[in-house]
């Protein structure tokens, strides 16, 4: 049941996890009204078990520096200067505003953000757009798996599960290439990978660094940053040569077979060895394992996708790989993802709407330079795939209209290639997790930009910047229904759980806020009452209310494990089968077969540059303590992990006169930025591996946005065509820099 009592004043609720997206089933202790303790519900799919962010869940719930009421801006943007106003103030004022802008310059001149949710909020800013008639929506996603979507949907017409867990006794092989699951994963996916192993299943990581997954395996490819794409074609051509693709599978169900062989056969493995620094071997070792261990899963991964210029070839490469193996919608290998079928998710999102909407004359502002990530493609992609996805594509949909960022803040700038106007901000602190933060802030801060709108949990170095700050009502305050990352329309898997506290102060759901918006500003009937309420309309497919549901002893809706749904369906392409030369790329400009290119910095690309930034830098450092650019100030977190930390090989450090634990300098072309050493024998000697999304929330309020550009390394991370991937992101893994001692002592104090 979803309530019951420990003792005569302790009443336990089921809940969720509020610290990041994956939303880990919980259950909350509350005294008189109070959360008193947190444990993780076994009885969950997700159980919120070896996390050690988890700790620190209540503290966030009401921390002093959580928002609790609406906010106006009263002296210039980013001043910090504030007055509380009544949320009837600040919606009236809002609207009125987004009224005259739609009016003026049309529903294209309104920007949305959205973050890595800090619960199940994500959809209502989709929806609000894609009702409102803008194209011009991008989510953290833009940064996340894109690239590898794209590639995916353009060869085999799905994506892997999210994850692609192995399953202990079927899975026999699993590449990690791009990803850190120990770290990235929470625990449950090494759980398995560990259950796995016992059965026999053998592990291979590419990565440059030796990291917590490369320990863990029994194959480690060390590859030089950016070059992913040549390692998996030079996978592909000794997989051919040799005969170990699955014949049978590429000569049913295949397309352009032959093309692939012949364009493949220009990466010979000395080639390969040449470019990526793994040596031939053990390339051909690893490409032996996995072509002869059936079934087999290329995991997904960022790294992959963060490439620049190396992106396509790497995450088109990874594709092609799963695909002539037969690898692909295999139980054990790479399962398809379930496409939301027990709610109505996909009609509920609206994504037709924005194709059709009658008020939108454009498509977004970056179309003409990176048309895969458009509403063009996605109208292209809708009727190519309409025989499997006959409702429109599944939720990750939402990715293929992504503009690139660098365009918006260039159509917020110099109003090109049309003028945006307006922006709302949803759980994103857009300046620590994007690429040229300094160039988000200038656009933030513009006078172009007539409104800026952020609805957030934390007063985050973007909040600072805005005309009216929204505080967001937490997971533990929110009904919820999806699980992990199914709210973003990845899975068919829902768990009802009612919301085990009342919103505190003036918080308010997401769902709320933009209901309200909605209504008044002429979206009335999309949006039923409540959160539940709008739940029961996604519910209608399964023919049950989220109460009725959210009262079982199992709440749960499971989809049955499904494979192999081609051999009824066929592929959701415009043959129907895996094609290697994807006729969609084609259609839409691209070539479905690029060579692996160079990084814009590399030592390869730009070996002028690469005397004076003569290392290269890995700008992604994730750590187990926070989420992204949130919960650094949770103390007990932040006891874990006091300083941001870069990773130098010692003998680097050596070279430099840098010691464990000196503050250091990251420079490059774009500006330099302060974290501590930390000396690591698993990484090249020429690499550098800096974490991302810090900022100090212990200095808020204060006149430097809290200490944004001291160790944000997005700061000094490039944007623009010339780093971006063939999907307009940027590249955040393949960069070049150079290090050294910083002399003077850093400003104030990090410790909590
Ligand atoms: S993975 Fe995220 S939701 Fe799950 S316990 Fe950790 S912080 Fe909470």
């Amino acid at each position: 049941m979803p309530e019951s009592k420990v003792a005569e004043d302790i009443t336990v609720k089921r809940t969720i996890c509020p610290l990041c997206a994956t939303g880990c089933n919980a259950v909350v202790h509350i005294q008189n009204g109070r959360p008193v303790r947190i444990k993780a519900d076994p009885k969950g799919p997700v159980p919120a078990t070896g996390c050690v962010k988890f700790t620190g869940a209540l503290d966030y719930h009401d921390h002093p520096a959580r928002l609790n009421f609406p906010m106006k801006r009263v002296g210039q943007r980013g001043e910090g200067r504030w007055e509380r106003v009544s949320w009837e103030q600040a919606m009236d004022e809002i609207t009125e505003k987004l009224a005259r802008i739609k009016d003026k310059w049309g529903p294209e001149a309104l920007l949305g953000v959205g973050g890595s949710g800090h619960g199940p909020g994500d959809p209502n800013l989709w929806r609000f757009c894609n009702l409102w008639g803008t194209p011009n929506y991008f989510h953290q996603g833009k940064n996340c798996g894109e690239p590898e979507y794209f590639a995916e949907w353009a060869v085999y017409g799905a994506i892997s599960e999210i994850g692609n867990t192995p399953v202990p006794g079927v899975t026999k092989c699993v590449i990690i290439w791009g990803s850190n699951p120990p770290v990235s994963y929470g625990s449950n996916w090494w759980k398995a990978a560990e259950a796995a192993r016992t059965q026999g299943m053998k592990i291979i990581t590419v990565d440059p660094r030796l990291s917590e997954s490369a320990k863990g395996s029994d194959l480690w490819l060390q590859i030089r940053p950016g070059t992913d794409g040549a390692l998996a074609y030079g996978m592909l051509k000794l997989i051919i040569d040799e005969g170990l693709y699955d014949a049978d599978f590429v000569n049913r169900w295949c397309l352009g077979f032959e093309e692939l062989k012949a364009f493949v056969a220009q990466y010979s493995l000395s080639k390969v060895e040449a470019i990526t620094w793994v040596p031939a071997a053990k390339i051909a070792e690893a490409a032996r394992l996995y072509a002869t261990s059936k079934p087999a899963d290329i995991m997904f991964g960022l790294g992959t996708a963060h490439q620049g210029k190396g992106t396509f070839s790497a995450v088109l490469g990874k594709a092609f790989l799963r695909a002539i193996t037969g690898n692909v919608d295999v139980l054990g290998g790479n399962r398809f993802g379930d496409v939301p079928e027990q709610t109505s998710f996909v009609e509920q999102m609206h994504w037709d709407k924005i194709i059709d909407h009658p008020e939108r004359t454009r498509d977004n502002v970056s179309s003409e330079v990176w048309p895969y990530g458009s509403v063009k493609a996605l109208k292209l992609f809708r009727e190519a795939m309409s025989n499997v996805y006959p409702k429109g594509l599944p939720g990750p949909a939402k990715y293929m209209i992504y503009p690139a960022p660098s365009s918006v803040w260039t159509a917020i700038l110099d109003q090109k290639p049309y003028p945006i106007r307006a922006a709302l901000i949803q759980a994103s602190n857009t300046l620590g997790t994007f690429a040229n933060s300094k160039r988000i802030a200038q656009a933030f801060t513009s006078g172009n930009l007539e409104l800026l709108v952020v609805l957030e949990q934390n007063l985050t170095p973007t909040a600072q910047l805005a005309d009216y700050v929204l505080p967001a009502a937490d997971a533990l305050e929110t009904p919820n229904i999806f699980v992990a990352v199914g709210y973003w329309g990845f899975n068919d898997l829902y768990n009802a759980i009612p919301r085990a506290l009342d919103p505190l102060y003036e918080r308010r759901t997401d769902y709320d806020v933009f209901r309200d918006l909605g209504n008044r500003l002429g979206q009335q009937g999309y949006w039923p009452d409540s959160l539940e309420g709008w739940y029961d309309r996604l519910l209608e497919p399964s023919s049950v209310k989220f109460e009725e549901l959210a009262a079982r002893n199992d709440p749960q809706l499971a989809p049955p494990v499904r494979e192999k749904r081609y051999l009824t369906s066929g592929f959701a392409t415009a043959s129907g089968k895996v094609e290697f030369s994807s006729s969609m790329l084609k259609k839409l400009g691209y070539d479905p077969f690029p060579q692996h290119e160079e990084p814009a910095w590399s030592p390869v690309s730009n070996p002028e540059l690469a005397k004076e930034y003569p290392y290269i830098l890995i700008t992604t450092g994730r750590n187990r303590h926070f989420q992204g650019s949130n919960l650094h100030q949770i103390a007990k977190l932040r006891r874990l992990h006091p300083h941001p930390l870069v990773q130098l090989h010692p003998e680097t450090a050596r070279q430099l006169g840098i010691a464990e634990g000196d503050d250091v300098y990251i420079e490059t072309p774009v500006g330099r930025v302060r974290q501590k050493a930390r000396l690591f024998k698993g990484i090249n000697p020429q690499v550098v591996h800096a974490e991302f999304g810090w900022w100090y929330p212990e200095r808020t309020p204060d006149s430097s946005l809290s200490g944004i550009w001291e160790s944000n390394i997005n700061s000094i991370v490039p944007d623009g065509p010339e780093h971006a991937s063939f999907t307009g992101d940027s590249s955040f893994r393949a960069l070049l820099c150079r290090v050294y001692p910083a002399k003077e002592s850093a400003p104030g104090s990090i410790a909590h």
